[in-house]
């Protein structure tokens, strides 16, 4: 059975879809038909990997992390290296596709939202390489806690655009994109962050970020001579973990587990855990899991990593954990923390923290783990955390 998904709608078993404004469907229609030729066409296929090869820094190496592995006590733990991607992390493989999307479709301006401040950075890196105009949307307090982000954007050629309405973080940030788009749909193209978003975002970011697994698949078989026992990657709206999932859905005896962050502890409210915790409800225009209260207003997320703190995420893993392709799971601020240090110290790379959360469950089940084979997606670098966990 091939993984087919999503269906022409864009809907994943129960989740996904559209829940948009009348005005962008045809917007988003224009976009799903533009996106099915160029993924037929050789030549966008080719200008893509140039790009990911000679700009990004791919193929990223499948390291084998043998000082983590001793340390824990488990077999083989390989380290998918999307840190040594050029801003830092993996979002770059995704505003390089969409970036060569946009600029086919003869758009002029990208907007994008942005928490941390990372995806703002890695939309105005390809904005300023294609010469576009670059608008992001962010937070007010977040415009606050990432100042250096900001500057970076800014040097980059781009314009912050400062959130002032409800929480003035993620969530809001990708209302106000939402609502430019809207407006301006014409000569914009919005480049969605993550595995979110109305269809076809979901699938299309998915795409875009599959070359992670792809490689990955390609170098153990010829490392090891075999797949992995596990997949291990820290999910946030979850393009990470399924640009490494994506293409082993078939292999059934690979495991898959994604990592979510418990914050201050599931007990405290301050998580970001809707796969676990949430409920099913619409956000940012499609069906997931989100985070909401009792009268349908959605919650603040919390996680020490940036990149984690928000209260959805992508529909594809909701679907994946309905079917039990995948199992999630949670890890604390503080464990996370713990992961952090430990990778730095015995293997000399800083990890980000958000990886570092995929790095703490290692640590926790190690003891059922000690004969596995296991792939973790190290999807960003964590210079930007020094000033978090000390
Ligand atoms: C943004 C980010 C994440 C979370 O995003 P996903 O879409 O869940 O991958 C994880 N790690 C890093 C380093 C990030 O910058």
């Amino acid at each position: 059975m091939k993984n087919k998904r999503p269906d022409k709608v864009g809907h994943f078993g129960l989740f996904g879809g559209r829940f948009v404004p009348e005005t962008l469907i045809y917007a988003l229609d224009k976009l799903e038909k533009e996106y099915s030729q160029a993924k037929k066409d050789k030549k966008f296929r080719k200008e893509f990997d140039y790009y990911l090869r000679e700009y990004a820094g791919r193929p990223t190496p499948l390291y084998l992390a043998k000082n983590l592995s001793r340390a824990l006590g488990i077999n083989k733990i390989y380290l998918k290296r999307e840190d040594l991607l050029h801003t830092g992390a993996h979002k770059i493989n995704n505003t390089l596709g969409q970036v060569l999307l946009a600029v086919r479709m003869g758009k002029k301006r990208l907007i994008a939202e942005t928490g941390a401040g990372q995806h703002g950075v890695a939309t105005a890196t390809v904005a300023a390489l294609f010469g576009l105009q670059c608008d992001v949307y962010m937070g007010e307090e977040d415009i606050h806690r990432q100042a250096l982000n900001v500057k970076r954007m800014k040097l980059l050629g781009a314009r912050v655009i400062s959130v002032k309405s409800g929480t003035q973080t993620l969530k809001d940030a990708m209302t106000e994109a939402l609502r430019d788009w809207v407006t301006n749909v014409r000569n914009t193209y919005y480049v969605i962050g993550t595995v979110a978003g109305p269809h076809p975002y979901p699938e299309m970011v998915r795409n875009f970020q599959r070359i992670i697994g792809d490689e990955a698949r390609a170098q153990i078989l010829k490392i090891d001579g075999r797949l992995p026992d596990y997949l291990v990657a820290c999910v946030g709206g979850g393009s990470n973990a399924l640009g490494l999932f994506h293409p082993f859905f078939d292999d059934q005896k690979v495991k898959m587990i994604g990592v979510e962050a418990a914050g201050l502890g599931i007990s405290s409210g301050k998580h970001s855990a809707s796969l676990e915790y949430g409920s099913t409800g619409v956000l940012h225009g499609s069906k997931s899991k989100i985070l909401e209260d009792k009268f349908g207003q959605i919650k603040n997320a919390h996680s020490v990593a940036a990149g984690l703190d928000y209260p959805g995420v992508g529909p594809e893993h909701a679907y994946y954990q309905q079917i039990k392709r995948a199992q999630y799971v949670a890890i604390t601020d503080k464990e996370a923390l713990e992961g952090f240090r430990l990778l730095s110290k015995v293997e000399g790379i800083i990890p980000a923290l958000e990886s570092a959360h995929a790095l703490a469950y290692l640590k926790k089940a190690a003891r059922s783990l000690k004969k596995a084979t296991i792939i973790v997606c190290l999807s960003g670098r964590g210079d930007k955390d020094l000033h978090e966990s000390y």
